[in-house]
């Protein structure tokens, strides 16, 4: 099946997933989808110094979390090397490569010479074509590609559209360094070669890059994937994202209560629309995708648009799924082992009952935590500021009254308090508000939170009953 679809997603284990990242995997993850093929993933571990398994663990938790689930096993670049290495020799073999024993002060001193001329061109072909024989003995060549030096190198990039190199400015590149080891441009070319990849869809800043990966696959006889190059995210002024512009870890959105179905439809829309549509399913998503519309200019991170997106997604998600993402981001909030230890049949019925006023409220799970504060708050309450400047001795007298109104419903239910509150609020010409602020202050140390009526129902006879004795006086 030549025809069939490969996409690749090949992040360096250098760093965490980020955001950029996220959305080039998103990207690859669509177009495969959509043409029924494959996104492959290879981690991309030649960079032995920088990579770490940290950051493997994170990249591949990661797209798990995001559910941009890859086809195949994880292909992990560095235990590759024989093979980048074979082929290298392959080329030197046919003398569309050679060995060069330029120095590192010879190298230098050719770089600050082009530099001073204005030229891009960096390396000088010194080694080019001299005879190996007259090869020093004490320097470990490295193996250069021997480049087209006149013509053009071109990319008919899906995205950039055609785009044109001259060939007289790229410099022959290294493919394997003095130590034997391969360079990323000849890795990159050899995998994604061996691994069948029909598309490369990566961020603008590889553009160069294909130029000189276009070269190896050129001297290998070998056809160049489909390419893409999607422009970079930037922050909302325009300027290169910043850590408080969103440039973060996928894990931080996690944190911060963010849900993968929401990010993935925020990210898709980074640089990427679909006429004035703004909110996809993953099928809508699919169904809709094309790299011809990926746009050329960079495109502007939102967080409040972010946060609006992700309202839009915890309203409309069932409240048993909420009940158990709200379960799953506490182990991703630091200092919220509290609240994990207090989930139990009971709390999670409470939670159950109050999601669907709760999660009217919440643009995050962190907010819907919040939201959910007066579940889990042990007796006596802590007051926030606001809920103790309504309880004043008049208002405790207030709440000691309520207690016994509401001490006589026969069956617990919303229905029954609110008939019983409101009876007493007729009997003592109060209005309903006037009784229902202090309450909510007495049954959540808040003043604002669910419906009062819900609350109660919520809670319980017992524990209502509890927390308003806990705030009365007679
Ligand atoms: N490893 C490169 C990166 O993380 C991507 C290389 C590629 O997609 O060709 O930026």
């Amino acid at each position: 099946m030549t025809d069939s679809v490969v996409t690749r997603f090949a992040p360096s284990p250098t760093g965490f997933l980020h955001i950029g990242g996220a959305r080039t995997a998103l990207f690859n993850w669509l177009y495969a989808k959509k043409h029924g093929g494959k996104m492959l993933l290879r981690i991309e571990d030649t960079d032995r110094e920088r990579s770490t398994e940290a950051a493997i663990g994170a990249i591949l938790d990661g797209l798990k979390w995001l559910e941009l689930g890859w086809d195949g096993e994880v292909i992990y670049q560095f235990s590759r090397a024989a093979r980048h290495r074979e082929v290298a020799e392959q080329l030197l073999a046919d003398g569309k490569a050679y060995r060069c024993y330029a120095t590192a002060e010879e190298l230098t001193a050719m770089r600050e010479k082009a530099r001073a001329e204005g030229r891009t061109r960096l390396y000088d072909g010194l080694w080019r074509d001299r005879d190996p024989a007259t090869a020093p003995s004490d320097v470990k060549p490295t193996i250069r590609l021997r480049a087209p030096q006149t013509g053009e190198t071109v990319i008919e990039d899906q995205v950039q559209g055609r785009v044109v190199w001259q060939n007289e400015n790229l410099d022959d590149l290294v493919l394997l360094r003095g130590d034997g080891n391969p360079t990323y441009m000849l890795a990159v070319v050899v995998d994604d070669h061996d691994m069948g990849v029909t598309h490369v869809i990566r961020g603008d800043d590889h553009l160069i890059n294909a130029a000189r990966q276009k070269q190896i696959y050129d001297a290998m006889g070998w056809a160049l994937p489909n390419m893409s190059h999607i422009p970079l995210i930037h922050g909302p002024d325009g300027s290169k994202l910043s850590k408080r512009h969103g440039a973060l870890g996928v894990d931080a959105y996690r944190a911060m209560g963010y849900l993968p179905a929401a990010l993935r439809n925020y990210l898709v829309r980074l640089g990427w629309s679909h006429g004035d549509q703004e909110i996809f399913s993953t099928e809508e998503m699919i169904a809709a995708f094309d790299l011809a519309t990926v746009g050329r200019a960079a495109a502007r991170f939102d967080f409040a648009k972010l946060e609006n997106l992700n309202g839009h997604y915890i309203r409309h998600s069932d409240d048993q799924s909420l009940v158990k993402m709200f379960e799953d981001v506490l182990d991703h909030v630091p200092g919220r082992s509290d609240l994990k230890a207090k989930l139990n049949d009971t709390t999670r019925t409470q939670l159950l009952k109050a999601m669907p006023s709760l999660k009217e409220r919440a643009k995050t799970l962190i907010e819907l935590i919040d939201g959910a504060y007066f579940i889990f708050a042990d007796r006596p309450l802590e007051l926030d500021p606001k809920a103790a400047a309504l309880l004043t001795p008049e208002n405790r007298k207030l709440i000691g009254q309520l207690h016994s109104a509401l001490e006589n419903v026969e069956t617990w239910s919303a229905a029954n308090a609110e008939e019983a509150l409101r009876a007493f609020a007729e009997e003592n010409s109060l209005k309903l508000g006037a009784v229902a602020q202090p309450l909510r202050a007495a049954l959540t140390g808040r003043s604002t939170s669910p419906g009062i009526f819900e609350v109660l129902d919520v809670l319980g006879r017992q524990e209502s009953l509890g927390r308003l004795s806990d705030q009365a006086k007679d």
